[in-house]
């Protein structure tokens, strides 16, 4: 390649867009300490100090909104802000008198200043109905309705322990639902429908059965013509079939609907990094706020904050007080769907005689 050669193609790097006093202090911090819900100091070996105030956004933003954005930081941050994977926006600045200023601006245009420390994290999130053809719930309207609902536990530290939360509207989980406090994925209950009759007009047979990750996919004959039919007892409802193939369609507005999982988190601290585990196998898709969602997610998160010691993470609090007991507290049932029958389950499987009740 070129030595000169422009391209577009991948990532810049990303020191290119750090604050000048970030780039200055790389690797060299001492600590930092959250001075008041959403907003964050960094104090470098050097001395330097960073300010960081953090905002919820919807993700999917207007120009409008990423204009304000642009203009604040040009006001206050030299120029520099970042968005983080839960969607927030944080706006640095090295300049203490700039934080409370930022907080007016930022509030004055109706925008929540939180989320850092023992709150409830914005949601990270995924396409939804507005983008992705596989969903099986909404992302965005579901994540304003839940958040909505948590709003004070997101501008204040009312929680024992940091609460980060994720939505996938199908099991691809385009969002991190495997490793947050509390993931809400959307789940197809029941196979893609195969419309025979333009079949073959549209798809090519053989990449769309190569493209099931269990196989359940087998070429047919119906009425005479090449066609597919689905093994449905094979079938995990992944929607890579109809990427492959749009005539198979997997939305299905009858049985398509929301689970409720906890107990995830990445962080190392205290306990080693874990994986959510299932509390409501299924809940109804009922849009525009989908009131039982949000119910099941307020429940969990009072049973935290009466239960959870100080900074102790959701998943830690219910292995300290046992899963029988957190779903004897929050109310939700246990089912043949809890017990998992994946065939590589046994990894997961608690091996140990020791049980907790
Ligand atoms: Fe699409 Fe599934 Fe990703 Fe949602 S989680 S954006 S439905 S692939
Ligand atoms: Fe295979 Fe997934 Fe299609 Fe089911 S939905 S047939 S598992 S590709």
């Amino acid at each position: 390649m070129a030595e000169e050669r422009i391209t577009d193609q991948g990532a810049k790097d990303y020191k290119e867009f750090l604050h000048p006093v970030m780039l200055k202090n790389y690797g060299q911090w001492k600590y930092h300490e959250i001075v008041k819900p959403g907003v964050l100091v960094h104090v470098a070996e050097s001395g330097d100090k960073i300010y960081t105030v953090r905002i919820g956004s919807p993700r999917l933003l207007s120009t409008k909104s990423i204009r304000f954005f642009m203009a604040t930081a040009d006001k206050y941050c030299d120029g520099f802000l970042r968005w983080t994977t839960r969607n927030n926006v944080e706006f640095m600045t090295d300049k203490e008198e700039n934080v409370d200023k930022i907080i007016k601006e930022v509030e004055a245009d109706g925008w929540p200043v939180g989320g850092t420390g023992r709150t409830a994290s914005n949601m990270v999130h995924t396409q939804g109905w507005v983008h992705c053809h596989t969903s099986a719930t909404d992302a965005s309207g579901i994540v304003k309705s839940i958040m909505d609902s948590v709003f004070e536990d997101f501008t204040n530290e009312n929680l024992p322990g940091k609460l980060k939360m994720a939505l996938a509207c199908c099991l691809n989980m385009c969002g991190a639902v495997h490793a947050s406090d509390i993931s809400v994925l959307g789940i197809h209950r029941r196979p893609p429908k195969v419309d025979y009759h333009l079949l073959g007009q549209i798809c090519e047979i053989p990449t769309t059965i190569a493209a099931c990750p269990t196989g359940a996919i087998r070429q047919d004959i119906v009425d005479g013509v090449k066609a597919m039919k689905i093994v449905e007892d094979q079938c995990m409802f992944c929607g890579a079939c109809y990427t492959a193939c749009p005539n198979m369609p997997i939305a299905d507005p009858l049985n398509d609907g929301v689970s409720v999982w906890v107990g995830g988190k990445i962080s190392n601290a205290r306990s080693k990094p874990t994986m959510t585990k299932l509390v409501v196998p299924y809940l109804p898709n009922n849009p525009p706020r989908w009131p039982e969602v949000v119910e099941a997610v307020n429940k969990i998160i009072s049973v935290y904050k009466e239960n959870g010691k100080k900074y102790e993470r959701l998943g830690e609090m219910i292995e300290r007080i046992g899963w029988p007991k957190f779903f004897k507290l929050t109310g939700f049932e246990f089912t043949k769907y809890h017990v998992d029958d994946f065939k590589l389950a046994f990894k997961s499987y608690n091996t140990s005689a020791h049980l907790r009740f």
